[in-house]
């Protein structure tokens, strides 16, 4: 079994990503990330996973044990979360090559094509797989579903890990099970009018459209096309095709993977509709509803445009948007990866955001659903009703333990892009990519963003550019190959071209230098989080809980030595620790600091 390429090449792209399986971690607190998560997708139960779909299709659940939180056997969107099980098995199979991976993936689908093979016993309908009764998608259609339940946000995720099975692992059990099941959604969606799909997308629906355009791509049958475009959620894509920003009060995740899917509908049509919504979305999104870390909603939901200052709360910067953000920043630089701002942002965000959502100190990659900017937050906030603290092996399954399985087995997939003539270097994360279609090696390493320089080791020989992410924080960037200073302009905010003809052992280096930097929030100067080139800064305050913002003295800030990020500053009168907020497990922090004064020169 191996990868299946797609039969419809995407149009309208620039860049385009390297297949999953060309580029590797190497180590690094990435790849720690990676192992954990690892180590939990090996160690779980597959037999509690299939608890509810075999009980829900009428098979035996011989003996297992049903698992709890969203996942319970009366969780309204059981059988969510097994979805995002089979992409990253799929993608550590891809990625790492990792046997016990792609066996699990491949009979878990084998089980779940029981499951389908018996709806005709459950009275299903065919090609129907959920862990939960089809007719309440009946009660979707008749305005009679209970509040809790989101069907379609559920298969979206079953489809999507089945998608993965069978184009990363090439496993055609996968294909028969998902054509099924998508053949359902097409059944289901194709007697509904306009109206009445308008209608059923009230209720959060996940990725639909992106799916769908998905697997046309992968299968190149237009059909798929055409069951996407029926999920295009017009109360959300008109506003933003007139670029109008109406996200004040909006459930924020629901709407992220609307985006992503009409950003893969461009590249199935070429329709300007389509990427003017996408990128009006991340614009808005990015611009006006983020925090310094790069995440946004508080609640679940966003609020007035540049509302930042008043919703520094427990319960902010969700999981999954951000994880859906970062999908959809991929997709919007290979539309146009002419600026840095698309990787700038991708950058903030899964160094300031993701990296640190997991947590380092149990073996299984236990994840927060909130990462709390309130004073003297804590990392390892769940949801009330899912147990109030980080992820547990059986009893959470929340959405963004789903997504967090997702990031943490795929830290490598945008680190470096290509076209016809040129590498594009994202990220200064240390991998290898094994550029398959030059014969050329490229090892990246560097303790970024711990240090302010990467070097990358070219090998194999041929014309070609490196494109340099030159972000937009630094200042006074420099290129260096084989330790001779290059005459190339790095200005910050822009790729830097490194135009050459490369042999073997060809050493790049790339010094980017950091300083300390002031984010304000949107709304108010004096609130304000404190980074050090792209990496967001904390205060440690322990045990102690805070009631306000700490007042920090800027012109009290100074590192600790000449390297890392270990800082101290005064803050209400006294010293506190500061450092990267990706390290911030297992004490009390703050974020944002009522900031006087102005950093040291
Ligand atoms: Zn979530």
């Amino acid at each position: 079994m191996a990868q299946v390429a797609p039969v419809v090449s995407p149009t309208g792209v620039s860049a385009y990503p390297f297949d999953i399986n060309q580029v590797s971690l190497t180590s690094s607190r990435f790849m720690d990330n990676q192992n954990r998560t690892l180590s939990y997708l090996k160690f779980v139960d597959t037999n509690r996973l299939l608890y509810v779909f075999r009980s829900n299709h009428k098979l035996s659940t011989s003996g297992a044990t049903a698992n709890g939180g969203w996942d319970a056997p009366d969780f309204p969107f059981r059988s969510h979360m097994q979805g995002h099980f089979l992409t990253a098995w799929a993608q550590c199979y891809a990625q790492l090559g990792d046997a016990e991976c792609k066996s699990r993936a491949t009979s878990f689908v084998s089980e779940l094509l029981k499951c389908q093979n018996n709806n005709a016993a459950a009275g299903f309908s065919t090609g129907y797989l959920s862990g939960f009764p089809e007719s309440e998608f009946v009660k979707l259609e008749n305005g009679t579903l209970s509040s809790g339940n989101v069907p379609y946000y559920a298969i979206h995720k079953t489809l999507a890990g089945l998608l993965d099975v069978y184009r990363w692992i090439g496993d055609q059990n996968a294909k028969t099970v998902l054509l099924a099941f998508a053949g359902w959604v097409d059944t289901r969606t194709s007697k509904l009018s306009y109206a009445q799909m308008q209608t059923i997308m009230q209720t959060e629906f996940g990725g639909m459209n992106e799916v769908m355009a998905d697997i046309y791509h992968q299968t190149g049958e237009k059909k798929w096309l055409t069951v996407a475009q029926r999920f295009d959620h017009a109360a959300i894509f008109d506003p933003l095709a007139s670029n109008q920003d109406q996200f004040d009060g909006l459930h924020a995740n629901t709407q992220v993977p609307k985006w992503i899917g009409a950003a893969r509908e461009y590249l199935a049509t070429g329709t300007k509709k389509y990427s003017d919504i996408a990128r009006n979305a991340w614009s808005f999104t990015v611009n006006a509803h983020s925090y310094a870390i790069g995440g946004n909603s508080q609640s679940e939901h966003f609020h007035a445009p540049n509302a930042i200052a008043g919703w520094l709360n427990a319960d902010t910067a969700e999981g999954c948007n951000t994880y859906n953000m970062l999908k959809l920043t991929r997709e919007l630089f290979a539309i146009d990866p002419s600026s840095t701002t698309y990787f700038d942002f991708y950058e903030r965000a899964l160094i300031n955001h993701m990296l640190g959502q997991q947590n380092p100190s149990t073996s299984h990659g236990h994840i927060t659903y909130f990462t709390s900017l309130n004073p003297g937050g804590t990392r390892g906030l769940g949801p009330a009703w899912g147990g109030g603290t980080w992820s547990t092996d059986y009893d959470s399954h929340w959405c963004c333990q789903g997504t967090g399985l997702e990031t943490n087995t795929k830290m490598q997939d945008s680190i470096y892009f290509y076209d016809s003539s040129s590498l594009y270097v994202n990220l200064f994360t240390p991998s290898v990519l094994n550029w398959k279609a030059r014969s050329v090696t490229i090892t990246q390493s560097t303790t970024f963003p711990a240090s302010d320089t990467t070097t990358l080791t070219v090998n194999g020989a041929g014309d070609w550019a490196m494109k340099i992410r030159i972000p937009s924080w630094t200042s006074g960037a420099t290129i260096a190959v084989n330790g001779a200073t290059q005459s190339i302009t790095t200005t910050p905010g822009t790729y830097a071209s490194l135009s050459r003809t490369w042999t073997a052992g060809d050493k790049v280096v790339i010094t980017l230098p950091m300083k300390l930097r002031v984010i304000a929030a949107n709304d108010n100067n004096s609130i304000a989080a404190l980074a050090f080139g792209p990496t967001v800064l904390n205060g440690n305050y322990g045990t102690t809980t805070l009631s306000a913002n700490p007042k920090l003295d800027l012109s009290s800030v100074k590192r600790v030595g000449t390297t890392g990020l270990s800082f101290t500053g005064t803050a209400d009168g006294k010293t506190v620790n500061i450092g990267p907020f990706y390290d911030a497990q297992g004490f009390n922090y703050a974020v944002y600091w009522a900031v006087s004064g102005s950093l040291p020169s």
